[in-house]
């Protein structure tokens, strides 16, 4: 099947076909790091870390270049700095590691690039430079400013229309500005500031240029495909096209545009003030990753998301239903998977789950066709075929890898929901038990079993020796 994707700015799916397929080009926006990552900005890093590995796949590792980048320049993080009497960077180096370190725990592999943008501003000035010898933008009272009114096509990504915009933006115009909606490349900083020299004097970049200059610099243009949240599409999208396509004499940008959907928590927007706002740091304490993975792409990545405890829950009965299955069905015995029925058997099964993320990334589909292996595989461990159950349970384990789910050993797994205190009294348990069972002392063994069920442990024996896992609460 081809990969189908939809795109904001021709507002349809279409179907992907990358400019070069052995260099796919993809750009998401990354996170400004002056604190915590919230569960909303965990949805696009989820999103399109699913399509990075769909197109890994596709494409081949080698094949795709994903660049997320770091902004590290920022009114907020200059406050965040100030406030603590600190440099910029002691914020923004300390929370880029925890935002990659969160990230990791969902599950979202590393991108192929982080560029920061404290280390693009020559790019930045440089793009700004044309601009400015384009008649795209012009200097003002230290400022750089883009003119809207020599891009005829801005205003195309959102669907707004330039008097929209004007009138909206006619409160508190600056009055170097020639026209109410032209946007900051280049700003002088307030004292106390971190600033940059430049031509236009010293200084710092608006915040969409250094998109449009790092994804210049480092992937070239125009990409294949770039990605953020819903709420990027205007201003900031827009904003790049118009520098993107401007610096380059009317060259494309972006081939390919997708936003994800906001999340909400408890049907309510998220902000500091209702004070629901709910921080990965923090989830992943109480939370497996992969639990807060599978509730983020278990509705598709375009529609709104209602964050819920129910919904953390369900997500959690369902890994532990597939976990238990694996465990069930015991390792896979990988000297059979070189037969070529059996590999088919496999490949057409993951192939139906494919299918489901090349259809615009939906992952509910693509769940529920999970769940349809899983249920296959459960027959055959009920009817005896062995074979058959290894076979879909490597089918269930490849499958569910392109979204990054299933990829944890099983007992570990279960295990992992007990603190270290219970694992070693539950391990000391079974220790003794074989000593028990060992000395045919029945007594011994009940009196474990008892002790065993009391802490909400279930044992499954099996030929190699026995495993171990939390009841359901
Ligand atoms: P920010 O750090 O606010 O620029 O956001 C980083 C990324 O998270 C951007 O792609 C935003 O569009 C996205 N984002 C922020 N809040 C939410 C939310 N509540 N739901 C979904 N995505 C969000
Ligand atoms: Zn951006």
């Amino acid at each position: 099947m081809p990969l189908f994707l939809n795109d904001t700015l021709r507002r349809q799916k279409v179907e992907f076909t990358p400019r070069d397929p052995r260099r796919v080009t993809m750009y998401v926006c990354g996170p400004t790091v002056y604190n915590y990552a919230h569960i909303g900005n965990a949805r696009p890093v989820v999103v399109f870390d699913v399509l990075f590995r769909l197109l890994r796949r596709l494409y081949g590792e080698a094949g795709v270049l994903y660049a997320r980048n770091i902004t590290d320049v920022d009114d907020k993080i200059n406050a965040a700095a100030m406030a603590q009497g600190v440099p910029i960077g002691a914020i923004t180096d300390k929370f880029a590691a925890i935002y990659d370190a969160d990230m990791a725990t969902l599950g979202a592999l590393p991108p192929t690039l982080q560029p920061r943008a404290t280390e693009h501003i020559p790019q930045m000035i440089d793009q700004i430079a044309r601009l400015i010898e384009a008649g795209s933008a012009y200097a003002a009272e230290g400022h750089v400013l883009f003119r809207i009114g020599a891009f005829p096509d801005y205003g195309q990504l959102s669907g707004r229309n330039l008097d929209d915009m004007i009138a909206g933006a006619r409160v508190e115009v600056a009055p170097y500005k020639e026209h109410a909606a032209d946007f900051v490349l280049w700003k002088p900083s307030k004292p106390g500031e971190p600033e940059w020299p430049s031509p236009w004097g010293a200084g710092r970049p608006g915040w969409h240029i250094e998109c449009s200059a790092m994804i210049e610099s480092e992937l070239g243009l125009p990409i294949d495909i770039h990605g953020g949240g819903h709420d990027l599409i205007f201003p900031h999208h827009e904003n790049e096209i118009a520098q993107g396509r401007c610096a380059t004499h009317n060259g494309e940008y972006a081939r390919y545009w997708m936003h994800n959907g906001f999340l909400t928590m408890d049907a309510e927007k998220m902000s500091k003030s209702l004070g629901n706002v709910l921080l990965v740091h923090e989830l992943v304490k109480e939370v497996p990753g992969e639990v807060v993975r599978w509730a983020l792409l278990s509705g598709h990545y375009r529609a709104p998301l209602d964050w819920t405890d129910a919904l953390l829950e369900q997500s959690r009965k369902a890994l532990d239903r597939l976990y238990g299955l694996l465990q069930d069905i015991g390792p896979p015995d990988l000297s059979e998977q070189s037969s070529p029925t059996w590999s088919n058997f496999k490949n057409d099964r993951v192939a139906e789950v494919v299918a489901a993320l090349e259809d615009d990334l939906n992952t509910p589909a693509a769940i529920a066709k999970l769940f349809e292996l899983a249920s296959l595989a459960r027959t055959a461990v009920a009817k005896g075929q062995a074979r058959e159950a290894g076979h879909l349970r490597l089918a269930l384990t490849e499958a569910a890898g392109v979204m990054g789910f299933l990829q944890a050993d099983p007992d570990a797994w279960f295990e992992g929901g007990a603190n270290d205190d219970l694992k070693s009294k539950v391990e000391a348990l079974l220790a003794e038990r074989v000593t028990a069972r060992a000395a045919k002392d029945w007594a011994a063994a009940d009196r474990i079993r008892d002790e065993l069920n009391a802490l909400s442990i279930v044992v499954m024996d099996n030929p190699t020796g026995a495993t171990w896992r939390l009841k359901d609460s």
